[in-house]
């Protein structure tokens, strides 16, 4: 399986438009000691020509055009995509706008579970743009504990095939409180185990809530693991906006403390573990801070834009 990581970062990219953490400023006056980011997204493919994304950042139009490999096929007429689909871990804003990038009439695949399908085709009208033709995009559901075999627009197989795991009852916060009363909890956020012929695994978790043994048991199974980075402390957000939610309250362990990722999964020694969605907060982004020496340390990678894996 080949897996490219066309970005990295949680949503809003790093720097965040409106954010003046110290991250973010040292960016912009070009003294921080590490990368800015485009907010996560990655694809896979068993054969380098027909590419699923995992999820749809809205970065992606931006991505696509930096990353020949997705470009159009110069000797087909008209319009062409090396991109067959897109299976969506959640409904939130940044894992799912980028669907509104793909709009131009394209035959694709969408796969999801059954509320975040409802969230966006019901009550977001906008997605209706997907299925203005007859010949656009497929929308496919997929439930947690389920295998499936992601499939080209035309039905081929693909070769790889795909298991959720739900991680987290969070609903995205525009999500309205009388619907998320009609939504299964289970299905709101959702990882990916990801297998090709070749029975190598990845696992793709951008958002945990919680990690419990049925979790855990799936994780030493796994040759890499992509996991939430999203935020260092549990009250990130609150010291450098003064008021807000925690990173459990939305949905994200943190990776520091005890009960933090890198505590938790420490004992994980077969995957490749990386973190990726690390918002612009984060102080581990910064390569000559302590945070991202004891990452490095505790043996695990901080994914970059541009990485590039074969499994
Ligand atoms: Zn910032």
């Amino acid at each position: 399986m080949y897996v490219r990581i066309l970005g990295t970062a949680a949503g809003g990219a790093f720097p965040q438009w409106n954010c003046v953490c110290r991250n973010c400023q040292s960016v912009r006056v070009g003294s921080f000691s590490g990368r800015p980011r485009s907010q996560l997204q990655v694809c896979v493919s068993s054969d380098r020509t027909s590419w699923f994304l995992l999820n749809a950042s809205p970065d992606l139009r931006v991505q696509i055009e930096s990353n020949s490999f997705l470009y159009p096929q110069t000797n087909n007429l008209g319009r062409h995509s090396p991109i067959s689909g897109v299976i969506l871990t959640s409904a939130d804003v940044d894992q799912s706008l980028g669907l509104l990038l793909l709009r131009e009439l394209q035959p694709l695949q969408i796969y999801c579970t059954a509320p975040i399908q409802r969230i966006l085709r019901e009550d977001n009208s906008m997605f209706a743009m997907l299925n203005r033709v007859s010949d656009q995009a497929s929308w496919n559901e997929i439930s947690a504990d389920t295998k499936f075999e992601l499939k080209s627009p035309t039905g081929e197989t693909s070769g790889i095939k795909c298991l959720p795991v739900s991680v987290s009852d969070h609903y995205p916060a525009y999500v309205s409180a009388k619907r998320v009363t009609e939504l299964s909890p289970k299905d709101a956020v959702i990882g990916l185990i990801l297998e090709d012929g070749s029975g190598k695994r990845l696992g793709y978790f951008p958002a945990v809530g919680q990690v419990d043994a049925h979790l855990l048991s799936h994780f030493g199974d796994l040759d890499v693991l992509m996991f939430d980075g999203t935020f260092w402390s549990d009250d990130e957000l609150i010291r450098l906006q003064g008021s807000g939610q925690t990173a459990r309250q939305m949905g994200h362990l943190p990776i520091s403390g005890k009960g933090g990722s890198l505590d938790l999964l420490s004992h994980l020694k077969r995957p490749r573990k990386m973190f990726v969605h690390i918002n612009n907060t984060n102080p581990m982004l910064d390569e000559s801070n302590e945070q991202y020496r004891q990452v490095y340390d505790a043996g695990w990678e901080i994914a970059e834009d541009g990485c590039q894996l074969e499994l």
